[in-house]
């Protein structure tokens, strides 16, 4: 076992981190235990120490994706945030992508399909999202987010265990078989209301549709307001058992 403080590098030794020390058969239970009753900015910090420039969040802007971003815009000025645009998403998402841009020190990198909305109509129909949704979100989210991830040894996401019941018991850190990278999910143990606590005391920007009853925001084909405070993510795909887009599952 490594010890998290042996993992944690020099600040002046980060432009020469050349390589994850984790792989697929890493215990992370030890790393989880310490950083459960540690702060967000101590995880962040050493998420950077061991990754350097290999570790990106990777954010669709929602609250708890907005508390991230705003610690490492301060930890980490310049640090590279990837999105991703999948040519549907609501105008109001456009804006904050822009109002982001502006008030952060933040690289944002927005990744795409290479397929335009149109050439995946003429390809595939008008509405892939309701004929097939899950290949849908594979042609816009999972490949370019794949493709992203090819170039990182480690990845923050935004989700936390109080989102819905499928994200229960999510550690902080573990190995993702998916994208074969660390993921990081700092904010896994905070509430709801912890995230809009940090987001009002600290004026941090957020999505207005929050505000229309959106409790989770994606494409303007599959969001719906929603009033079930237990699953934030029941405005998603309503409807359909489809609970995810492909990125989070193994
Ligand atoms: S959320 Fe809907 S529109 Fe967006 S990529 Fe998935 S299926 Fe397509």
């Amino acid at each position: 076992m490594i010890a998290t403080e042996e993992l944690v590098m020099p600040q002046e030794q980060l432009e020469f981190c050349t390589g994850s020390p984790f792989t697929a058969q890493y215990d992370f239970t030890q790393i989880n235990t310490h950083f459960e009753t540690r702060s967000l900015d101590d995880l962040l910090e050493w998420a950077l120490a061991t990754f350097g420039q290999k570790v990106s969040q990777v954010t669709s802007f929602g609250p708890t994706g907005m508390v991230i971003l705003d610690r490492l815009a301060k930890i980490a000025p310049g640090m590279r945030i990837i999105t991703l645009d999948t040519h549907f998403l609501f105008e109001e998402t456009y804006a904050l992508m822009e109002q982001v841009q502006q008030r952060y020190p933040i690289e944002l990198d927005i990744r795409r399909s290479h397929l335009t909305p149109e050439a995946q109509a003429a390809a595939y129909g008008p509405a892939l999202w309701q004929s097939t949704p899950d290949h849908c979100c594979h042609l816009r989210k999972v490949v370019p987010l794949g493709e992203a991830m090819s170039e990182l040894d480690a990845w923050i996401t935004g989700l936390r265990r109080d989102q819905s019941p499928t994200r229960t018991h999510m550690p902080l850190i573990t190995w993702d078989n998916k994208y074969d990278l660390v993921k990081l999910n700092p904010l896994a143990g905070w509430t709801r209301g912890q995230v809009w606590s940090y987001i009002l005391e600290h004026n941090v920007p957020y999505n207005p549709l929050h505000d229309q009853g959106f409790a989770s925001i994606g494409c303007t084909h599959c969001t719906h307001p929603t009033t079930n405070a237990a699953d934030e993510r029941s405005g998603r795909w309503q409807g359909r058992t489809k609970t995810e887009c492909g990125i989070h599952l193994a």
